[in-house]
């Protein structure tokens, strides 16, 4: 909790943020800012300011007066995020979409839905479903997190190893820069090369170059058809190999999870043995999903199933009923509550190394795990090589986990990977970044973001180093 509330804003400035919004949409009492000060990442810093606009040209209107007094805005969509993302660890003003959360316009046929910021992913699915249609980003955390955050985090899940992330969902978007401009850039089309690609640039850019407010996303048909598959392996090796045949051949799965021994441990150990069903000698699992048309399922799983068969196969067993595709999930799904009943301290990270790497990640977790005596757990979209690494322990093991941490970081470089596959950077990865991206890349990086936000008001002390 902080210790004291902060400096309020000078009056001036509040003046003109009022004259910015509606009545009841600028916040000042640090009872009702605290509230906004908190994120995911558990780090809590209070906002002097929040605002909560209906429009993008309030949105502007407080940019504009922002950028005239050199304040901070920290954009929120629903806190969802891990990394510190929007929390205002430097003071000023929380601007926050929820009241802009309009579903604008879905476009079947021309396989686009328009939205505001603020709307919930979960919501946009349900209204796409009558459609026939969804957005591909499935992130787990749909029910209660924005489209802007999802588009600001580059957010994904499952889906992503067959439908793509945000970034590949986008046509277009409506924001507002650093210095209260709004710019519309992308197209109402799936084709389009007019001017630089500003669209892809914001995707991903965690508030640090402006605040999204509506965006143009390519929707896609639901599959006529889902089957489900869960493999069971002796060892994470013959699970990985699996894997790389799986992707190795041309019909892609629209979800392949992998947990390793040590997650699999967990549930044999912390979760009730009626609630889950693995035999004795399985060390690894493949949650497998196929869709398609009811013409094609049939193949494509089959093509599936023969790469997923191979040295070490304890199981498979396939699912095509809603009931015995929740049986089968319930193993995957049995973990996270497990994990978070074991350790009070967790650092959850989402790293991603080239599919054919992952074994040689596994094994060199399993290393490190021994060297720095830190329980190590992984799990994650193996489709993708994005992996999220759970380093377990109490308060007092802290110092281990973090310098465990640092060789995690450096193994996945060393394995042509990347810090972060979802989750994104904000404040918890941001010393890191620099042995990812080089010196000149950074300074390229910090010439455009002086030019979406000359001030420096974007959503200080995030994603870059200073
Ligand atoms: C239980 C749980 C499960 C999760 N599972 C996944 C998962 O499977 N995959 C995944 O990718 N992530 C996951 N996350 C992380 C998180 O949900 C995502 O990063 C999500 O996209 C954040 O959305 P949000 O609306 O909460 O954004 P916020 O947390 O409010 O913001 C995230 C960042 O984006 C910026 N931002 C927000 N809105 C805008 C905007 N309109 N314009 C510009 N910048 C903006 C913020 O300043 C901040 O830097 C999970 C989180 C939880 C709690």
């Amino acid at each position: 909790m902080p210790s004291t509330p902060p400096e309020p804003l000078p009056q001036n400035i509040v003046a003109d943020l009022r004259a910015a919004l509606p009545a009841d949409a600028l916040l000042t009492d640090p009872a009702d800012c605290l509230p906004y000060g908190y994120d995911n990442s558990r780090r809590v810093a209070c906002p002097q300011a929040v605002a909560l606009p209906t429009t993008t040209e309030q949105v502007a209107a407080v940019v504009k007066a922002c950028h005239t007094h050199q304040v901070p805005v920290v954009t929120r969509g629903r806190a969802t995020n891990t990394v510190g993302g929007t929390v205002p660890i430097h003071g000023g003003l929380v601007l926050s979409l929820e009241r802009m959360a309009q579903i604008i316009a879905i476009r079947p046929d021309d396989r686009l839905a328009e939205v505001e910021a603020g709307v919930i992913n979960g919501e946009l699915q349900t209204a796409l479903g009558e459609h026939g249609f969804f957005w591909p980003p499935d992130p787990t955390s749909a029910g209660y997190s924005s489209v802007g955050g999802n588009l600001a985090c580059n957010a994904a899940g499952p889906r992503a190893v067959k439908y793509g992330t945000c970034r590949d969902n986008v046509l277009g978007l409506q924001f507002v820069d650093g210095r209260g401009r709004i710019i519309n850039t992308g197209v109402y089309t799936t084709k389009g090369v007019v001017g630089y690609d500003l669209t892809r640039l914001m995707v991903g850019s965690e508030g640090t170059l402006g605040i999204i407010t509506k965006a143009v996303l390519a929707i896609t048909p639901v599959a006529e058809e889902k089957r489900t598959l869960r493999g069971l392996y002796d060892s994470v090796t013959t699970a990985g190999d699996a894997v790389a045949r799986i992707m190795a051949q041309p019909e892609i799965p629209c979800a392949l999870e992998f947990i390793d021994t040590a997650s699999i441990e967990v549930i044999r150990n912390n979760v009730r043995d009626a609630e889950v069903d693995l035999p004795p000698d399985a060390a690894a699992m493949l949650m497998i999903e196929v869709d398609g048309s009811a013409d094609a399922i049939g193949p494509a799983m089959a093509a599936v199933e023969a790469a997923a068969r191979g040295p070490g196969l304890v199981e498979l067993k396939t699912a095509t009923t809603a009931d015995e595709i929740a049986a089968l999930w319930q193993t995957r799904k049995a973990l996270s509550p497990a994990l978070r009943k074991l350790a009070p301290k967790k650092i959850n990270e989402d790293v991603v190394v080239p599919v054919s790497r992952m074994p040689e990640l596994i094994d060199g977790l399993g290393k490190l795990s021994a060297e720095h005596k830190v329980r190590i757990v992984n799990f994650g979209h193996a489709g993708n090589g994005n992996l999220h690494v759970n380093l377990l322990g109490e308060e007092a093991d802290l110092p281990r986990m973090h310098t465990c941490l640092d060789a995690v970081f450096d193994l996945v470089l060393q394995l042509e990977g990347t810090l972060s596959g979802e989750h994104g950077v904000g404040i918890e990865k941001r010393p890191f970044i620099a042995r990812e991206i080089s010196g000149d890349a950074l300074d390229l990086m910090r010439s455009l973001k002086g030019v979406f936000d000359p001030a420096g008001i974007m959503n200080p002390g995030k994603l870059l180093p200073d």
